[in-house]
This record gives C-alpha cells, structure tokens and sequence, in this order.
C-alpha cells in the first residue's frame, strides 16, 4: 500500500518511490522530496518560511 509522505521542508508530496529518507540520530524520520530541500534544511539550515518556492512560505 503507497502512502503519501509530505516533504519535511517544503511541504510538498512525495510520490511513493522518490524523494529521499534520512533518519535522525533520535530514530525519526524525515522524508525530503530533493537534494534541494535535503540540502537547505540539513546543510544550510534554512528556514523554510523565509524561502519563496515552498509551499509553507509566509506570504
Ligand atoms: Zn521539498
């Protein structure tokens, strides 16, 4: 059965198949739906209410 995951930075849904999983040192896990989004929250430590193209982004 395919459950839809949502992206843990933008919000975004993540077709059952991509996307990519990383699980934190606490065992949770955070499904992103690119390296874009991957990279912004865990390299870049980015918010993602201060970035334009996510879907969570304050107007
Ligand atoms: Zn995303």
């Amino acid at each position: 059965m395919a459950r839809l995951v949502k992206c843990a930075f933008c919000g975004n849904e993540i077709l059952p198949g991509t996307g990519l999983m990383y699980i934190k040192v606490d065992g949770s896990v955070m499904w992103f739906c690119s390296r874009k989004c991957y990279k912004n929250m865990l390299v870049l430590n980015r918010k993602a209410t201060k970035l334009k193209w996510t879907k969570v982004a304050k107007r």
